[in-house]
């Protein structure tokens, strides 16, 4: 281990010298993606050992699905930039509900209602509060699937077109067991979903659902729409979104929150 200490050590030198790297002590908030490591994918510890990042796991997942790679614009989008001022309250509560979410994420985590839900009206922001938290998570060291439901889809597709059963196989198993999974604008479109759309989401959901396993989904559907599409698939997301679900309906964006009348 000693060498990879020393040659860490080098490394680190050089990149400082040629000004890579924060020389300030209070690097924490540095650009790094990852402060941890400083992007270099290995931890040093104090007796010497080292041990691979969390963020090298981040990174497998994004090779793999190369459609759910969080972008620079990903990374951009925070609560401190999500403007509030001005919108309708439904966008508030939306905000609300996704900040509270994030804020009590580890108590939920492991609890029957885990999941985050938003609903409804396009342009309310629910993308943007979506990465919000998962920025926010991906910073804590939880390891992040963001699935865009057209862009995912087509990649399943694809993979499965191409590379046939085992490699779709592999993706879903990815989706299925993510620490976190992002579904963003599930079954876009007006139209009813395909099959194909439906099986992966049924696939996906009902395993996350039996497993508690923590989902954040964004949809333009309202839950009653989302019933209506699948009862199973619906009923599951409005179970497990009790507590954070916003639902925004119309243009004056009247919402309603999970547990209300
Ligand atoms: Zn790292």
């Amino acid at each position: 281990m000693d060498k990879i200490a020393n040659l860490l050590e080098h490394l680190q030198a050089r990149m400082r010298e040629r000004g890579l790297t924060s020389t300030s002590s209070s690097g924490r908030e540095h650009k790094y993606q990852c402060p941890d490591c400083q992007d270099r994918g290995i931890i040093l510890n104090d007796d010497g050992t080292a041990q691979i990042c969390h963020c090298q796991e981040q990174k497998r997942l994004e090779r793999l699905f190369k459609s759910s790679q969080i972008t620079p614009a990903f990374r951009g989008k925070t609560f401190d930039n999500f403007i509030t001022v001005g919108r309708p309250p439904a966008v508030r509560a939306m905000y609300d509900c996704a900040k509270d979410y994030a804020d009590r994420f580890h108590e939920l985590r492991g609890q029957e209602n885990n999941w985050l839900v938003l609903l409804g009206e396009p342009g309310s922001g629910k993308t943007h509060l979506s990465m919000a938290v998962a920025n926010r998570l991906l910073s804590q060291g939880i390891t992040v699937l963001y699935f865009q439901h057209v862009e995912g889809l087509g990649e399943l597709k694809d993979a499965l077109a191409r590379q046939g059963e085992a490699r779709i196989t592999t993706k879903l198993e990815q989706m299925k067991k993510a620490t976190l999974l992002v579904w963003d604008d599930l079954f876009w479109g007006k139209g009813y979903p395909k099959d194909f759309e439906l099986e992966v989401a049924f696939e996906v959901l009902n395993y996350r659902y039996l497993n508690l396993l923590p989902t954040i989904i964004s949809s333009n559907r309202t839950h009653l729409q989302l019933l209506e599409i699948n009862d199973t698939i619906g009923s599951r997301i409005i179970e497990r979104g009790k507590g954070h679900m916003v639902v925004v309906q119309g243009r004056e964006a009247n919402y309603r929150l999970a547990g209300e009348g």
